[in-house]
């Protein structure tokens, strides 16, 4: 399905197409949660970077590569200069894959079956993370990619 996404400010818009667009993975790193996300996780969700189309007049979208154990990441995360707002990760080891952070998606998103609760040792101790049916925890990465994760449960979009 085709996702547009904005900054706050208006200044950035985009779209892209994705066959992956079910927003069912909570990041907890401190990457994601420090820069995406107040509550404690943010949700990256995953695109097609040969269609990705931004629109910038002003030139406020710049990126950052994120300090990682000492380590620059050589991932770009971009954002709007002018308010903040996270947009999206792309990895140059991955150049066909955008990973738009979810709270920048304009565009209503299906609502996934599960969540699934990735790089839970990085929590910080207030976050209280759903249990139960439906809820999938892992205390770093997952089993499955974006892409197997809605594979297996039939949601890849061909
Ligand atoms: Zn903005
Ligand atoms: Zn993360």
């Amino acid at each position: 399905m085709k996702l547009q996404g904005s900054c706050q400010c208006g200044a950035v818009s985009f779209s892209l197409e994705s066959r992956t667009p079910y927003p069912y993975m909570r990041c907890y790193c401190s990457v994601c949660r420090k820069t995406d996300g107040g509550g404690g996780y943010a949700i990256n969700l995953m695109g097609e970077a040969a269609s990705l189309d931004v629109h910038d007049d002003t030139g406020a979208k710049r990126s950052f590569r994120a300090v990682i154990d000492g380590q620059e990441s050589v991932a770009e995360r971009h954002f709007c200069s002018r308010c903040g707002t996270s947009l999206w990760l792309w990895d140059p080891r991955w150049p066909e894959l955008i990973h738009p952070l979810a709270s920048a998606i304009d565009t209503p998103l299906p609502r996934p079956p599960e969540t699934v609760h990735i790089m839970l040792e990085y929590k910080p101790s207030w976050v209280e993370v759903p249990e139960g049916p439906g809820h999938i925890h892992f205390q770093r990465y997952p089993e499955l990619s974006i892409e197997d994760w809605h594979k297996s449960h039939g949601l890849f979009e061909t």
